[in-house]
């Protein structure tokens, strides 16, 4: 089964939003072994959108459409699909109900325009809206299958996942099974390389891989008739990929780094304190989006001058003369100054020239120093990272969690 996907929404085309939409359905219906072709986007606009679906529906076996299905004058997805599918438009009881609590719920009169969203394709299998008011719908006809669910992701997604998904996997006899490796401190091409081996006697189990910002995502996949049988031969991938890339891989269940790290630190009960100088609080943001961080994170101190690392931090005067605060002194120091002030088990710290200003021959643009003090010592690494100050920055943050996790 080949698949495409059609947003509307004029919103989409003037770039006031990114069609996220787009990605996370393909990203769904990849895992279930469906292959998406085309990506497309179209306005709130009756002839152009008919056109657009006219021509989807001639490539692909199935439809997935989002956006438009709203109460306004604008929305127009429903009118239009059925139209193409020789539909009528009937009114859903159940919806009705549904959309009535809603209001009820939200203390909000229920508008004419409203009750619209109840009415939907005659004979379509109709997918409840648990966070909205907009129910989307499944309409099946001569082998082409056409989804239709609402703009806003978290509306869409629920329905995507609880409704739409299982639908199609029922449709096919073949498990699919797969299975992300996330994987930090190898670039994708030495990766592949790395893999070359495996890629190319790749049968039952496919090999990708996906670069992003500095880590390396490997997705592996297999089908089979027999579940059992496909989980079996991935784990044995799975297995001689971790024998070539070794610790660089962190998770096989798609998480990112900082979440593997916080919980690591909050189920050893491990305590943490951070001493930010380039980072200028990232590192702190980021650890705190972990729900019960708490019980571990003490605090940071987002130390930029050096009068605060001398304050704050009890840098000594003397190391920042003699080396500068973009050291491994200095890096050392602030490490287990932010540890000793917190009284917790690590205390990291980071100092670095983020750029575009303020490199040297002997200091370029890029050079940073993270520091790790426990009560057996302080480790310290200089990274000397390449890109504008935001990609300096994020690199950073992310070799400080590759250095609490190891
Ligand atoms: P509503 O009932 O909110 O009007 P709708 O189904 O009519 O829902 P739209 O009006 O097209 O959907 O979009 C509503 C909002 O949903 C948009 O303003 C946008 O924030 C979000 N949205 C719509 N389409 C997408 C998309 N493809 N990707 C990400 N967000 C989207
Ligand atoms: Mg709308």
């Amino acid at each position: 089964m080949d698949a495409e996907i059609l947003a509307v929404g004029t919103e989409l085309l003037m770039g006031q939003i990114a069609n996220t939409n787009a990605q996370y359905i393909s990203q769904r219906l990849n895992d279930i072994g469906i292959n998406v072709y085309y990506h497309s986007v179209v306005g709130d606009n009756p002839v152009r959108l008919k056109s657009a679906l006219e021509l989807a529906l001639k490539r692909s076996d199935v439809v997935i459409m989002t956006g438009g299905l709203g109460p306004t004058q604008d929305d127009l997805t429903k009118e239009t699909v059925s139209e193409i599918m020789g539909k009528k438009l009937v009114l859903h009881d159940e919806s009705l109900k549904r959309i009535e609590n809603y209001f009820k719920r939200l203390n909000r009169p229920l508008t004419k325009n409203n009750i619209k969203q109840a009415y939907l394709p005659e004979d379509c299998l109709v997918i409840k809206n648990d966070n909205g008011t907009a129910p989307g719908c499944i309409i099946e006809k001569e082998n082409k299958i056409v989804v239709m669910l609402p703009g806003p992701p978290s509306e869409m997604r629920p329905m995507l996942d609880d409704t739409v998904i299982p639908y199609f996997k029922s449709k096919s006899q073949e498990k699919i099974v797969s299975k992300y490796l996330r994987i930090f401190g190898i670039g994708e091409s030495l990766l592949e390389e790395k893999l070359m081996h495996l890629i190319e006697k790749q049968d039952n189990v496919t090999i990708a891989t996906y670069a992003k910002e500095g880590e390396v995502t490997i997705r592996i996949t297999n089908k089979s008739n027999d579940e059992a049988v496909a989980l079996r031969e991935l784990a044995h991938v799975e297995e001689e990929i971790a024998k070539v890339v070794g610790d660089a891989l962190y998770s096989d269940e798609d998480k990112e780094l900082y979440q593997i790290v916080g919980e690591m630190l909050i189920n050893k009960g491990i305590t943490i304190a951070f001493a930010e100088s380039c980072t200028g609080g990232l590192i702190s943001s980021v650890i705190t989006d972990i729900p019960g961080i708490s019980a571990v994170f003490d605090r940071a101190v987002v130390s930029y001058s050096n009068k605060s690392k001398v304050e704050n931090l009890g840098v000594k005067q003397e190391t920042l003369d003699k080396f500068g605060a973009v050291s491994r002194e200095t890096a050392v120091e602030m490490a287990e100054g932010i540890r000793k002030v917190a009284g917790t088990d690590l205390g990291l710290s980071v100092t670095g020239i983020a750029g575009p200003g303020g490199g040297t021959e002997f200091k370029p643009v890029g050079l940073v120093y993270i520091a790790l003090a426990s009560k057996n010592g302080t480790a310290c690494k200089e990274l000397r990272l390449a890109g504008n100050r935001r990609k300096i920055r994020n690199y950073t943050v992310l070799n400080a969690f590759d250095m609490i996790r190891r």
